[in-house]
């Protein structure tokens, strides 16, 4: 096989506990499954299927050894968000996955961050428009190091938190999470085959607001440590 150029490197992230990394497939993510996140975007938190959206695989960005990310603040918006969420790393595939035997595909676990242009996001929902130039640009899933499950187990109950300059902004607990992990690689794996090196992101808490250029952010979940990432200035 030849190529008219080299192919990429796949994306890849880093792990807590192995200098091997973990290379990234697609990245899944839940659009509302805390209640009062729901709430807060204006919408009925009534238990209705979770739905999805996609982010590129080459959206990550590995917060490494530092656990610090640093991304460029990006264009065309003059309100990027910041959500913290747990995200689930597949080691194997598959499609139509029992909830039941779901965890079992399971590689590992991390906090990340699911920026959101959430001006680009906004004017396309109300328009009926793809969320994709809101939430799938580039340096948008910044991810802290994984944990093996075999070390950390499947975490469904902790504080899940985030700071912007020190100051609390989301403060939520992974038992508010309107669907399981479970459930999310499940009903996931109905629409799409899943595969090895798939991440799912699995929503947000409550209290998301601005990352100002030039702004740190700091989020973590019981167990799983945490993740800080810095705007640049613009
Ligand atoms: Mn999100």
């Amino acid at each position: 096989m030849t190529y008219v150029f080299p192919p990429p490197t796949p994306p890849s992230v880093a792990l807590v506990d192995d200098t091997a990394r973990f290379p990234v497939r697609r990245i899944f993510c839940v659009g509302r499954n805390y209640a009062a996140h729901a709430r807060e975007m204006g919408q009925d938190p009534d238990r209705e299927p979770p739905f999805f959206f996609a982010k590129p695989a080459d959206a990550v960005v590995d917060a490494g050894v530092e656990h610090h990310a640093r991304i460029p603040y990006p264009p065309l918006t003059s309100n990027l968000h910041h959500e913290v969420e747990l995200v689930v790393a597949l080691a194997r595939g598959g499609a139509d996955i029992p909830a039941a035997r779901a965890l079992e595909h399971v590689f590992g676990y991390a906090v990340g961050i699911d920026l959101t242009r959430r001006d680009l996001q906004l004017a396309a929902r109300d328009k009926g428009r793809p969320w994709d130039w809101g939430k799938g640009f580039d340096h948008s899933a910044p991810l802290a190091p994984l944990h093996r499950a075999s070390a950390v187990g499947h975490p469904s109950e902790g504080r899940i938190w985030l700071e912007v300059d020190g100051e609390l902004r989301q403060d939520g607990d992974l038992r508010e999470l309107i669907w399981s992990v479970a459930d999310v690689i499940a009903i996931a794996s109905q629409s799409v085959t899943l595969a090895p090196g798939d991440l799912v992101f699995t929503g947000t808490p409550a209290g998301v607001g601005p990352l100002l250029p030039g702004q740190t952010l700091r989020g973590g979940i019981a167990g799983l440590g945490d993740v800080v990432v810095t705007s640049t200035e613009r």
